[in-house]
């Protein structure tokens, strides 16, 4: 209603106003994150603890061996992995068998693109040994044709959706309900959530039925079958299933990480130096061929709705931007707002053409390696030599392209918003902390079209906001991480309030 001085907005008092004394605290647009994944864990699914994301084979055996000792009948195993285990061959199905043969087994890299399954979660999730693979994914098999249990891209997405599906609504429910929560506490008004394959109809049902706390923006990351994308997924969707529930836009995976170099056979890392190692930005291969992302691109323009594209390394982008010239170019983009999700690989060639197609870049400060910031956090996404090419975050900004921020991962927006500012590896590339905000709230509303209700204080816009327990633009760096709202509105009302603020 209005944005003032006291004078002003004490004019507006009436009978049933409450009135909050900030005492001098920031108070900021609500956090709109752009690129969540919301949890739909089912309920006797158990994480084994190992001390990092990259735990070493012996560590994983020792701890599954644990974790079965005290876990209960029907329990789920499932292990965070990183390029150590993922890169050694001799650890697959039949490793796993040995350590559980009942058990079911299941050990996802930390960046969410591969995972390694043992004989019992391939019974439990029904993947047959005859299963097909689907287009842009891969279910590993050995010399005479037998599953190794390792399984790739589109179809780990496969196997995510299977595995969420296991969830009852209660625990699905549960589950999302935590998420929802902990944003409202971190000063996040809207999460832009993309749930794996096969889940987007009952995401929606769900947060109708919770309700939701914050807004939510439910984007459908559909899977794909042997023959190609799945576009009929998730297109009966309601597209407004709640009041602050909406469910718009299709995402897809273009290419895979640097990590696991896309579908590149599986293997320790080569030579992180040189510009055609598949496992660098470079050479990153696409996971789809030039007709079927034309088909992608067709589909989005015949159906109006916003594309959203997983492209993580060079060629995914270029490959991205030539369908988008075949398509018409910029005088069919432009405007329709297509959004690269992480774009880490961006070249300035490359930066100069997103610019021109009105392509918004959505990034994640959350995935940089901020372990000298604060080595409590463990480790980021990136070792050294790959973060010094990620996330041109500053460059992006200079060519007057829209970012959006988001977590990709953990929810806490104040992890992403430290490695967007210090950018430890390629400091050149940080942005400043009113930069990280700015594409944190109004950058992410504009990658949503609704850029004109929210993302800024003013009047005429929905009343999302967040008063925050500390001066965000003037803390050290190292203190960030401990920001967390005070009070959060959404549209007016209170989502959260952690009752420290005097009613005067
Ligand atoms: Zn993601």
């Amino acid at each position: 209603m209005a944005v003032g001085s006291d004078a002003v907005v004490k004019g507006l008092v009436g009978p049933n106003t409450r009135l909050v004394d900030l005492a001098g605290r920031r108070v900021i647009p609500g956090l709109n994150d752009a690129h969540a994944h919301l949890s739909m864990d089912p309920g006797n699914e158990i994480l084994l603890e190992t001390q990092s994301y990259d735990p070493s084979w012996s560590e994983l055996r020792e701890t599954i061996s644990k974790t079965i000792g005290q876990a209960p009948v029907g329990a789920i195993l499932f292990g965070n992995i990183g390029t150590t285990v993922f890169g050694d061959r001799t650890v697959d199905r039949a490793k796993l068998d040995e350590v559980s043969p009942d058990r079911p087994v299941i050990l996802g890299t930390f960046d969410g693109h591969a995972a390694i399954l043992n004989s019992a979660a391939l019974k439990l999730l029904a993947i047959a040994e005859d299963v097909a693979d689907p287009m842009g994914g891969r279910y590993e098999r050995d010399g005479v044709g037998r599953l190794t249990g390792v399984v790739r891209e589109y179809a780990y997405d496969a196997v995510l959706g299977r595995l969420a599906a296991l969830a009852s609504d209660a625990d699905a429910e549960a589950s999302l309900r935590d998420d929802l929560k902990s944003a409202a506490r971190y000063g996040l008004t809207t999460i832009q959530d993309m749930p794996v394959s096969g889940n987007v109809d009952r995401t929606a049902r769900l947060l109708a039925h919770i309700p939701t706390p914050i807004r939510v923006r439910i984007t459908r990351m559909n899977g794909t079958t042997p023959a190609g994308p799945d576009y009929a997924e998730g297109a009966g969707a309601p597209p407004h299933p709640a009041p602050l529930v909406s469910v718009n836009g299709t995402k897809w995976v273009l290419d895979g990480v640097v990590f696991e170099g896309s579908l590149s056979p599986r293997a320790s890392r080569s030579d992180p130096t040189d510009a055609n190692d598949p496992h660098g930005f470079a050479g990153l291969p696409p996971l789809f061929s030039p007709p079927v992302i034309d088909r992608m691109l067709k589909d989005a323009l015949q159906h109006h709705y916003q594309l959203q594209v997983h492209v993580f390394g060079t060629p995914a982008a270029r490959e991205m931007l030539d369908a988008m010239e075949r398509l018409g170019g910029a005088s069919v983009w432009f405007g329709r707002r297509v959004r690269f999700e992480h774009g880490d690989g961006l070249t300035p060639e490359l930066i100069a053409r997103v610019k021109r197609m009105g392509v918004i870049v959505s990034q994640q400060g959350s995935h940089l390696d901020i372990r000298d910031i604060d080595p409590a956090l463990g480790r980021g996404f990136f070792d050294r030599l790959q973060a010094e090419r990620a996330q041109p975050l500053r460059s992006l900004l200079a060519a007057g392209i829209p970012v959006a921020l988001g977590s990709d991962g953990p929810l806490n927006p104040w992890l992403g918003i430290l490695g967007a500012t210090t950018h430890p590896d390629r400091p050149e590339e940080a942005i400043t902390r009113e930069q990280a905000l700015i594409a944190y709230t109004r950058g992410s509303a504009y990658a949503q079209f609704e850029e004109s209700d929210k993302g800024i204080l003013a009047p005429g816009k929905l009343a999302d906001l967040a008063v925050l327990s500390q001066d965000v633009l003037t803390v050290p760096a190292t203190d960030l991480l401990k920001t967390r709202s005070v009070l959060t509105l959404v549209g007016g009302r209170v989502a959260y309030d952690a009752h420290v603020l005097a009613q005067p």
